[in-house]
Order: C-alpha cells, then sequence, then structure tokens
C-alpha cells in the first residue's frame, strides 16, 4: 500500500514502555499510575455489569453520564451545556480528539498548534488533509507567543488546538493567554480544540482557564477530557466531548461510525462516581504531594528541573550530565539506569531536542524514591 502517513512511526509510548519491560526498568515514560484506582469505582463496574448493564449504551452515552458531565462543567466553569445535543461519551480523549478534528478539517484547511505537542494531533489533522502550522515553544516557560500566533492566521485557519494543563511541559494557560486568544479570533472563522484532559491536575492553588469559563471562546471549541486521567483507570479508555450543538452534530456523524458507542458498565460507574466531587476535586493535592516529593528527590541529582504548573509530568534538562541527543540518553537510562522517561524531542515534528526528558509522578511514593535513588548514580 501506499502510506497515508509516511513520517509516522511507532508512538513514542508504545516504544518506551516496551523498552522499560525488556531492561525491567522503573517506568516513569508512558503517563499511567502504577496503583490502582478507588476500589468502590471497581464495585460500580461491577455492580452494573451484575445488573445486566452489558449491552450497546446510546450512541452519545448514557444519559445519566452526560447529565454528571454537564453538571461538573457548570459548576466548574460556569458553562450550560445540553447533555442532549452538547455533550458526546468517547473512547478516551484520543477518540474524541480524532473524530472532532475529522469532523471539522476539510482538505487544506490549517491548523494552528504548538509544539512540544501531544502526538496524536498531527496525524488526523494529516488523514484529512489539512495542513499543520506549528509554533515551537521554548524552556523553561514554553509561554506562546502570540504576536507571532497572530502572523500564522490565513483565511485558511480552521482551527487552534491548545492544551492547558501541557503535556509534556506541565505548563499552563494564563488570564493574559485567554485574553489573546480572545483578541486572537474575534471576528475570525476559526474553531478551538481544546485538549483539557489533566483539567483537575492544576497545582499550587491556581486555576485551570477552560474554554468553557469564557463564552467567546466556548462558542467556537470542541473540549475533549479523560476519566482515565482523572480516575486513575486509563486502561478504561473513557472520555468525553462537550462542544455547542452545530459543532456536536458534525462531531457526532463520525462518532456513530468510528466506534458507534463506548463501554456501558464503566458509563454507569463513572455516572454514579462523579455525583461526588470530591473524587475530583482533591486530585490537585493528591498530585500536588507527589510533584513536590519528587521534585526534592530530584534536586539532589544532577538534573535541571523545570517548572511543573499541572499535570502529572516532571520534566527536567540535562546540560550537566551529557551532551547525548536526548532519544540516545533516555534509551541509555532505560538500559543502564533503570529508568525510562519521555525524550522530548519527539513531541516536536522536527526532532527539535532541547536535552528535555519527561519523567511521569503518577506513582507511588516508594517508585518515585527508587527512581531517585537510581538517578542519583547518572
Ligand atoms: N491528550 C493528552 C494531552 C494526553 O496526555 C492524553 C493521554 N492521556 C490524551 C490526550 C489521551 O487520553 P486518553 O487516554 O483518554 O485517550
Ligand atoms: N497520555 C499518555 C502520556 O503522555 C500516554 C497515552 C498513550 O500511551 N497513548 O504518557
Amino acid at each position: 500500500v501506499i502510506s497515508k502517513l509516511p513520517q509516522t512511526g511507532t508512538t513514542i509510548f508504545t516504544t518506551m514502555s516496551a523498552l522499560a519491560a525488556e531492561h525491567g526498568a522503573i517506568n516513569l515514560s508512558q503517563g499511567f499510575p502504577d496503583y490502582s484506582c478507588a476500589p468502590e469505582l471497581i464495585d460500580l463496574v461491577n455492580k452494573a455489569m451484575l445488573d445486566g448493564h452489558n449491552q450497546y449504551a446510546p450512541m452519545a452515552g448514557l444519559m445519566a453520564l452526560r447529565e454528571q458531565i454537564a453538571i461538573k462543567t457548570e459548576k466548574l466553569y460556569g458553562a450550560v451545556y445540553n447533555p442532549d445535543t452538547e455533550i458526546t461519551v468517547t473512547a478516551g480523549a484520543t477518540q474524541a480528539i480524532f473524530t472532532a478534528i475529522s469532523a471539522v478539517i476539510h482538505p487544506n484547511d490549517e491548523v494552528i498548534m504548538f509544539e512540544p505537542a501531544y502526538d496524536c494531533y498531527a496525524p488526523a489533522i494529516k488523514l484529512m488533509g489539512g495542513v499543520v502550522k506549528s509554533l515551537e515553544l521554548e524552556p523553561p516557560d514554553y509561554r506562546i507567543p502570540w504576536e507571532m500566533v497572530k502572523r500564522l492566521i490565513t483565511n485558511k485557519t480552521r482551527m487552534i488546538i491548545l492544551n492547558s494543563p501541557h503535556n509534556p511541559t506541565g505548563t499552563i494557560l494564563t488570564r493574559h493567554d485567554i485574553d489573546e486568544l480572545i483578541a486572537l479570533v474575534k471576528n475570525q472563522d476559526i474553531l478551538i480544540l481544546s485538549d483539557e484532559v489533566y483539567e483537575h491536575l492544576v497545582f499550587d492553588g491556581q486555576e485551570h482557564h477552560s474554554m468553557a469559563r469564557y463564552p467567546e471562546l466556548q462558542s467556537r471549541s470542541l473540549i475533549v477530557s479523560s476519566f482515565g486521567k482523572t480516575f486513575h483507570a486509563t486502561g478504561w479508555k473513557m472520555g468525553y466531548c462537550v462542544a455547542p450543538a452545530h459543532l456536536m452534530q458534525e462531531f457526532r456523524k463520525i462518532h456513530q461510525f468510528l466506534v458507534f458507542s463506548v463501554n456501558t458498565p464503566i458509563q454507569y460507574a463513572i455516572a454514579q462516581y462523579l455525583k461526588d466531587e470530591n473524587n475530583y476535586l482533591s486530585l490537585p493535592d493528591f498530585f500536588q504531594q507527589k510533584r513536590d516529593h519528587f521534585r526534592r528527590g530530584l534536586e539532589q541529582t544532577r538534573f535541571k528541573l523545570l517548572p511543573c504548573a499541572g499535570t502529572y509530568f516532571q520534566s527536567v534538562t540535562y546540560e550537566d550530565i551529557t551532551d547525548e541527543k536526548d532519544v540516545d540518553f533516555a534509551i541509555r537510562l532505560t538500559k543502564d539506569i533503570g529508568v525510562a522517561a519521555i525524550p522530548v524531542s519527539v513531541f516536536y515534528r522536527k526532532g527539535t531536542d532541547k536535552h528535555v526528558l519527561r519523567f511521569c509522578f503518577a506513582k507511588e511514593q516508594e517508585t518515585l524514591d527508587k527512581a531517585v535513588e537510581r538517578l542519583l548514580k547518572v
């Protein structure tokens, strides 16, 4: 066959997790917890199965779950979404992102995104015949240079992709960014795809600037989130998209033929679990403790910490250790030291190597301590 994605290889998450397993390394590469999700949540799934909820869910998702998503979104961000027409439950955020892009991107449409960027955006854009227009952001702060964004806009610009809190850098959008974004899209026919899978992982008392908070942005946004991330159950592949009805209508045209509907018993369980807001409001404290503990440990090593305002990823630079390429260094760390990380150059289309590695700290304290012990030897 003629490849539709000739430049695309196997995702780094598969590669690094396999390498970690092969060498028995502590896996701080792919982002997933090494502890269980809440036993109560597992009981709820079990109960839903025993109660016979094992057949197809409605195409857009279980209504009880869509209602809880609407309640949560209104409570946190003040936006009112109609569960009937504006919320769809998906097989993880990955499916929501692919579906959103395929629903609105036509051949030659331009999509602006910022690098380093999570790796599933660009392939979806290319498959639709769209054109990626990316801007590389600079460590340590990875701030968006809005003047340069403005210069990227043409009459073909169809979408801007934002991701806050940001994977891999751990930065978050500020109120200043939001003001710039509002000014940028005013009177323009530009949609926003907002990847907010880490919406509940914002630290130091800062707030998450969801697109849903700002009517000028909300009205043009497809917002995606992930229960896998929120409830420590990445293997359940459960997420959702919220968007104004005219966008959601197009989204569902794709969703219905991509998956039709997603896991029924898990939707029952999460619908129930979301009723207790503490189940997500407790997350910043839970992860901030892990972040602070891990950072204290890394401070003893020769790695240099970059800021981490959100997500469960801590990035570091390593100028004092080696001038190896980040990919080579990540492989050597996994094989020789026994700690796997993600080399951040893979999140740039040009492979830009700023000598940054990303560690996932959604791990038991014991795991983090063991990893730091090994990293002290580097
Ligand atoms: N976007 C970002 C920024 C992510 O880090 C991830 C990984 N959780 C996803 C999307 C995909 O989420 P899911 O596992 O729910 O498909
Ligand atoms: N989002 C996770 C990460 O950034 C990985 C998800 C995946 O493996 N596709 O590590």
